[in-house]
């Protein structure tokens, strides 16, 4: 039991891509425990209400007699169609009470029962970890109880240090690597789906640059900078709401990625947060303002190659007088940039 064990729990910490993390979970604790079903279920984030209830729940990981299997993120992305955690009761206590909440089944007195675990990482619930009873174990034994709480410990030390290396320290928002390995990972989701309505559910990454940042440095001093570069961010992330889809690129730059929104859809999104900040009173120096160049995401695109058609089009924003949200397929259209000339294609060969 014990090398098994240990052989599990260092399975679980080499992954560093998190459906791996919750495949390799359920995984470790269905062939410890034998249950009939695991069943790792994570959170939408907070909608800020501060209500647990109103939160979404998505399967991600399943383990039962024919193997475990993670679902991807994308699988079913649209949160609409997620259950809330109020709409099963036993959910609702664990999330209330911060601690397992032990049921009983369809079948009721004489079947198995079934217990669902809170997943905590810094007091904060991001998922919910279910145990159906059945197999050989109809009840969770204490022994059992506290082999899940001690491998959902362990679950939280090793989010927090994924956590740790996605983000960057300064602002919070995940780093240039998170978005490349989340762009690359996307991609081949939607390859391998096919992407059926391509036409109608676009996807958009946009470049924001601090206009004349240089400037702010030299005459408030770097430190001054930093506290800019954060307030941007903290605007960014009020504008965007979907803070796992905003990145820190790099010095005064970020990125946006918008998901299922046609040019002047992903026009407005951008507009909205340039005059956010162009109306924000920034201490001491009043006003700031950052120029934009965004781009749609083609199904072949690889980082470099989205990343290089949005730069085009936030260079000639820069060099047309700043404070300005500009699409690269607009400027192509009138004739103000001319196509890239090498493709994404192509790029991969090298
Ligand atoms: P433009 O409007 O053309 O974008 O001009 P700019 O001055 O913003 O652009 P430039 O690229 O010349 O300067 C960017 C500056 O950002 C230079 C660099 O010292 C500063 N910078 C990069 N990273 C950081 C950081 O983490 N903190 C601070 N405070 N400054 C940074
Ligand atoms: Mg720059
Ligand atoms: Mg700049």
């Amino acid at each position: 039991m014990i090398p098994s064990l240990i052989d599990s729990l260092a399975d679980i910490t080499s992954h560093r891509d998190r459906d791996e993390v919750d495949r390799a979970i359920v995984a470790m604790l269905f062939s410890h425990i034998r249950p009939r079903r695991v069943v790792l279920y994570r959170l939408s984030p907070d909608a800020g209400d501060g209500l647990v209830e109103s939160r979404g729940v998505r399967l991600c990981a399943v383990a039962d007699a024919s193997g475990a299997r993670a679902l991807a993120e994308d699988a079913h992305s649209d949160v609409q169609g997620w259950p809330t955690v109020g709409s099963r009761e036993p959910w609702r206590e664990c999330a209330q009470r911060g601690d397992v909440v032990h049921f009983l089944g369809d079948e009721g007195e004489a079947g198995p029962r079934n217990s669902v675990f809170p997943v905590l990482v810094d007091q904060e619930l991001i998922g919910l970890l279910e145990i159906e009873g059945g197999g050989r174990c109809m009840t969770l034994r204490p022994d059992d109880v506290r082999l899940v709480q001690a491998v959902l410990r362990i679950l939280r030390n090793h989010l927090r240090v994924l956590d740790y290396c996605e983000r960057d320290t300064l602002t919070g928002l995940r780093n240039r690597r998170t978005f490349e390995t989340m762009f690359a990972k996307r991609q081949g989701f939607r390859r391998r789906a096919g992407d059926p309505k391509a036409g109608m559910r676009a996807h958009w990454v946009g470049i924001v640059d601090v206009d004349r940042f240089k400037a702010i440095n030299d005459s408030f001093g770097h430190l001054f900078g930093d506290e800019v570069l954060l307030l941007v961010a903290r605007r960014m992330q009020e504008t965007f709401r979907q803070s796992e889809s905003l990145f820190r690129f790099g010095g005064e730059e970020f990125l946006v990625i918008l998901d299922d929104a046609d040019e002047s859809g992903a026009m407005t999104a951008f507009e909205r947060f340039r005059t956010a900040i162009e109306r924000h009173r920034f201490p001491q120096i009043e006003q700031v303002t950052v120029s934009i160049g965004f781009t749609r995401i083609d199904s072949h695109d690889i980082p470099a190659s989205a990343i290089d058609r949005a730069d085009s089009a936030l260079y000639f924003a820069k060099e047309n007088g700043r404070n300005r949200a500009l699409a690269y397929e607009a400027l192509l259209r009138e004739g103000l940039l001319a196509r890239k000339a090498v493709q994404a294609a192509e790029l991969e060969l090298f």
